[in-house]
């Protein structure tokens, strides 16, 4: 049994999401054989050099696991794109590239965070670009930690009030999209998280069947994607 999550945004503000993530890994996790984070796994990161304790104590949390013998596969979000190796080691995971493709019950199938099929929303697209560049990440890496801090949250303010502005539909995936990712990987099915509407879209895709399954966040309940020889279910559960 394979178990995929995103978007749980953790922070020291949200001690509810926090606890039932830790829950999760107690309780639901240890039954899998890997567990798959899509991005936004953190609500931010300026660094591993500026971890806090409260994301140390996670790492920690996400060891015990991967120690426990269940694999644990990271994707950068839009929010947490400079976590890196260090965390990495720290929590036992490995980070994935997004996109990236793995085998499911013996079949191939896409994973994203999701940000970068919603191409509607042209401004961020630019500002994605930009901040995914290597040479803006490394600088953006080496700046003080101070300048790191204070653009983070400048980014955030930006990003809440632009997402108010917007079209609700342009922070949404274009469904135009979604084929030629499809094509262009050999696969039937997209697994993906970031626009927080959890759901499950069967499409025809050159005449034959396919699926997109969009992860939901973690605010007032949580979500879990679990694969196993009966198929693929997203599900809701309660924080507890
Ligand atoms: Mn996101």
């Amino acid at each position: 049994m394979i178990l995929l999550i995103s978007d749980l945004h953790l922070e020291e503000q949200r001690p509810d999401i926090t606890r039932a993530f830790l829950h999760f890994l107690e309780t639901r996790a240890p039954q899998a054989k890997a567990l798959y984070i899509l991005g936004d796994f953190f609500e931010v990161w300026i660094g591993d050099d500026a971890m806090s304790p409260f994301q140390h104590s996670i790492a920690k949390a996400l060891r015990k696991l991967s120690d426990g013998g269940v694999a644990v596969y990271l994707m950068h979000g839009n929010r947490d794109f400079l976590l890196g190796r260090a965390f990495c080691r720290e929590a036992g995971c490995t980070l994935l590239a997004d996109p990236s493709v793995q085998r499911f019950n013996g079949e191939p199938v896409l994973l994203m965070h999701g940000d970068s099929l919603c191409t509607r929303d042209e401004s961020y697209m630019r500002l994605r670009r930009w901040l995914r560049n290597p040479l803006s990440l490394f600088i953006l890496r080496n700046l003080p930690l101070s300048t790191r801090q204070k653009l983070a949250s400048k980014l955030r303010r930006q990003s809440r009030e632009q997402t108010r502005m917007k079209a609700s539909d342009i922070v949404d995936v274009t469904p135009e999209e979604v084929p030629p990712s499809l094509r262009r990987h050999g696969v039937t099915r997209l697994i993906h998280g970031h626009t927080h509407r959890p759901a499950v879209h069967e499409l025809e895709v050159d005449g034959r069947p396919a699926q997109r399954i969009v992860l939901g966040d973690w605010d007032q309940k949580g979500w879990a994607l679990q694969v196993d020889e009966h198929g693929y279910q997203l599900s809701p559960f309660p924080l507890v």
